[in-house]
């Protein structure tokens, strides 16, 4: 299948999976995540209508930026504090914000440049220890904190659920940010999204409030290691 095919399938089984549970899918964005992916494939994306992708590495989301002019591009990758700078340079949304920290820094290095970032604050939900965002208990008090960091837009939670065959933890996950989100909208109505559901999980968390999926695999086809890249197709920039 081409990726337009693709494009086209995932947004049919988005479609499908919002009507099963009575949501307009247009609701629901479609993040197509393009990390490790070569810009020749990302630009049948483009040519198909994409208009924003998903990037984890801040230095190779740069090296495609460069050559992809107009694109929009949301980091959704851990952020290291001395990627800010290169980050600003490009990025319109942060998806992987995951402390105050961060937060301020970034504040301060966005007033300095005169502009906003859309964000999503990462929730680590199921505890995993290699896995990154803040805790369930700590969201309210980060959300508050962020206040002050007027350059940061507050969109809503975003968080990658755990792999497991077993559906039921996988909902729990998805019911958890939901939960997590309804309960910060009280306090403030712009952490109104819902970042959850990849490409083996995208009609779970739909069922359960998605508002973006972040889909690699299922527009792109299955990633290479960075260091296994397919033959015949050098990726532009290195
Ligand atoms: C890679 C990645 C995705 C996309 O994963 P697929 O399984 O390829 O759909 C989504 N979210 C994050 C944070 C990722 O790192």
């Amino acid at each position: 299948m081409t990726v337009a095919e693709r494009l086209s399938a995932a947004r049919a089984e988005i479609d499908q999976a919002c009507r099963a549970v009575g949501r307009s899918p247009d609701e629901v964005r479609l993040l197509p995540v393009t990390k490790t992916v070569p810009v020749d494939r990302i630009r049948e994306a483009v040519a198909a209508g994409v208009t924003t992708f998903g990037e984890n590495r801040v230095q190779e989301a740069l090296a495609k930026s460069a050559e992809l002019p107009g694109v929009r591009w949301s980091m959704i990758g851990t952020l290291q504090s001395n990627k800010i700078a290169p980050l600003i340079r490009f990025a319109d949304e942060l998806q992987s914000l995951d402390g105050v920290r961060l937060a301020i820094e970034l504040d301060r290095r966005l007033q300095a440049a005169g502009r906003p970032l859309d964000v999503y604050l990462q929730v680590n939900v199921s505890g995993e220890p290699q896995k990154h965002g803040v805790s369930p208990a700590q969201v309210e008090t980060v959300a508050r904190e962020l206040r002050s960091c007027t350059a940061l837009r507050p969109l809503g939670l975003m968080t990658v659920a755990v792999r497991s065959a077993a559906e039921d933890q996988v909902a729990a996950c998805f019911q958890t940010l939901a939960r997590l989100r309804d309960r910060l909208r009280e306090l403030d109505d712009r952490w109104s999204g819902l970042s959850m559901g990849m490409s083996g999980d995208f009609r779970l968390a739909i069922r359960h409030g998605a508002t973006v999926v972040r889909l690699g695999r299922a527009i792109f086809g299955e990633r290479f290691d960075l260091d296994r890249r397919p033959l015949g197709r050098p990726q532009a920039g290195q």
